[in-house]
């Protein structure tokens, strides 16, 4: 028999954006609990060092995230880290998540779950992971000054991430499958006439090699079928972002590529129910823009609470 657990707030996803919830909803007096599938910390956990969070220079991504958790610690914010998902019911008024062993029901939920970068899948890349492969230009351009460096991609992402890149690398390569962008028209001009940008298109990443870094990267020509290979020090895969929606895909309104639409109070289609952080759509993911998202919701989360007079949990 499974044992029930009734809160005010469940935040789902322990990152930047669940733990600036937590930290907002406990401190706004109502019972709140935090759940995570996997370790606390979210994707900073697993990062060294971050240059842009305000107030540190250079702190790092675990650390940062020890803080997060102490803070949410002291207004006694309940903690369920690894817990096992079998079902999430966001319709009902009364919502629920059941995991292996409890049953938790909770007037609010504020979704945190965070996304992923879509992967390359090519030999190398794991290997090469925070030593010469990034998923975040913004994070770790600064990196790569003077360098020379690879994005893979064809979309708005990539060109402005490529052309993010060239403030510090001498060189930016950007592959693209097609033999033509995707991008917007303008985003496209821009990027024509910068100078340290060279365009290869109708090839795709085969492999990544290096030593302790990255080295070099061998690309495919798609017409020919060709390979050749690139001397690079960084590789910057921006083909696109998918979120972590396999629990709620269906319950809520989710833009093409399934990241949860808001509104500006992170209130999703569901009443109720909230999203804060990279799982919804938004313009910029950074722990900052993250922790926005989570004050915001759960701000909302407690105003919905107070409006509520007979919820029975
Ligand atoms: C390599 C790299 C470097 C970066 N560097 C920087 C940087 O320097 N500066 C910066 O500002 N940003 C940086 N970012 C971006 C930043 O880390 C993210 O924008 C931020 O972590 C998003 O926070 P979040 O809370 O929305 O999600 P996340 O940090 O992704 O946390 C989501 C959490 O939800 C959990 N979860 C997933 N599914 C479920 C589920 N169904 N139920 C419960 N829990 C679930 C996950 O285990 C995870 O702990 C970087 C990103 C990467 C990948």
């Amino acid at each position: 028999m499974k044992q029930e657990l009734f809160f005010d707030v469940i935040i789902l996803g322990s990152g930047p954006a669940g733990f600036s919830a937590a930290i907002y909803a406990a401190r706004g007096n109502v019972k709140t609990a935090i759940l995570d599938i996997s370790m606390f910390g979210g994707q900073p956990s697993n990062y060294l060092e971050l240059e842009n969070y305000p107030g540190f220079s250079l702190i790092g991504g675990f650390e940062l995230m020890e803080k997060f958790e102490e803070h949410a610690d002291k207004f006694g914010v309940e903690k369920f880290p690894m817990v096992e998902i079998q079902s999430v019911n966001l319709t009902s008024e009364v919502k629920e998540i059941e995991t292996l062993d409890t049953i938790f029901k909770t007037k609010t939920v504020i979704i945190a779950t965070g996304a992923q970068a879509k992967k390359l899948g090519i030999a190398g890349e794991e290997e090469f992971k925070g030593r010469g492969v990034s998923y975040c230009a913004i994070c770790d351009g600064a990196f790569y000054k003077d360098k020379v460096v690879c994005v893979v991609g064809g979309g708005n992402a990539a060109l402005e991430e490529a052309m993010y890149l060239t403030k510090f690398a001498q060189k930016v390569y950007v592959v693209h499958r097609r033999d033509e962008f995707r991008a917007d028209k303008i985003v496209c001009e821009r990027a024509m006439q910068n100078d340290k940008l060279e365009f290869i298109l109708s090839h795709s990443p085969v492999e990544i090699h290096g030593t302790n870094t990255v080295e070099k990267i061998i690309l495919k020509d798609l017409k020919t079928g060709e390979h050749k290979e690139l001397e690079v020090n960084g590789v910057f895969p921006y083909i696109g972002f998918s979120p972590n929606v396999d629990n709620f895909n269906g319950q809520l309104n989710q833009n093409a590529q399934g990241f949860i639409e808001t509104d500006v109070n992170m209130q999703t289609s569901v009443q109720g129910v909230f999203a804060a952080g990279d799982v919804r759509n938004t313009p910029l993911r950074q722990v900052i823009t993250a922790a926005a998202d989570g004050a915001v919701a759960a701000c909302n989360a407690v105003k919905y609470i107070e409006t509520l007079e007979t919820v029975n949990v």
